[in-house]
């Protein structure tokens, strides 16, 4: 796209990412965010223009999407304490979109961190999964 709020806002995402975490490569999420490829998308944080959420690709449940922050937080470990606010609103994001999705009866929420977490996409994401009964432990 060329219109000008959009690079203003990509150069403000990537200014921050680089600030504040080096310089994380970008991930198939950024293209998801600056809608260079296409995605579910369910829920746009235009307000705020924070957070974005979208269908997983391959579900592990009858619902299964995933809640980002535009800004590329590469892991939740690598987290600081001024991403206080920003984790938080991705936690309401979350259950505000879960309840709009049916999932009366309960889901689940995961953020799968580094190899030993099977984390594959290094862009900080929260896992919403639901429709089916869970199982504990998780595997
Ligand atoms: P992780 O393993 O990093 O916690 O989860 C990454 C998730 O992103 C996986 O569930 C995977 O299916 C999903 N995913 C990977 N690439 C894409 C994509 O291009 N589009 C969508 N919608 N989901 C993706």
């Amino acid at each position: 796209s060329t219109d000008s709020s959009d690079e203003v806002t990509k150069s403000r995402l990537a200014a921050e990412a680089q600030k504040k975490y080096g310089n994380p490569p970008p991930t198939i999420f950024s293209k998801i965010i600056n809608k260079t490829i296409p995605a579910d998308i369910i829920y746009e944080d235009t307000a705020k223009n924070k957070s974005l959420a979208f269908r997983d690709v391959n579900p592990q449940g009858p619902v299964h999407f995933l809640v980002i922050p535009k800004t590329l937080i590469p892991r939740i470990s690598l987290v600081a304490d001024d991403d206080t606010e920003l984790l938080g609103h991705l936690l309401v994001v979350a259950s505000k979109v879960a309840k709009k999705e049916g999932l009366t009866k309960g889901y689940r929420l995961v953020i799968n961190d580094g190899p030993l977490g099977a984390q594959s996409v290094y862009h900080l994401h929260i896992h919403v999964i639901g429709g089916r009964q869970m199982g504990w432990p998780p595997g």
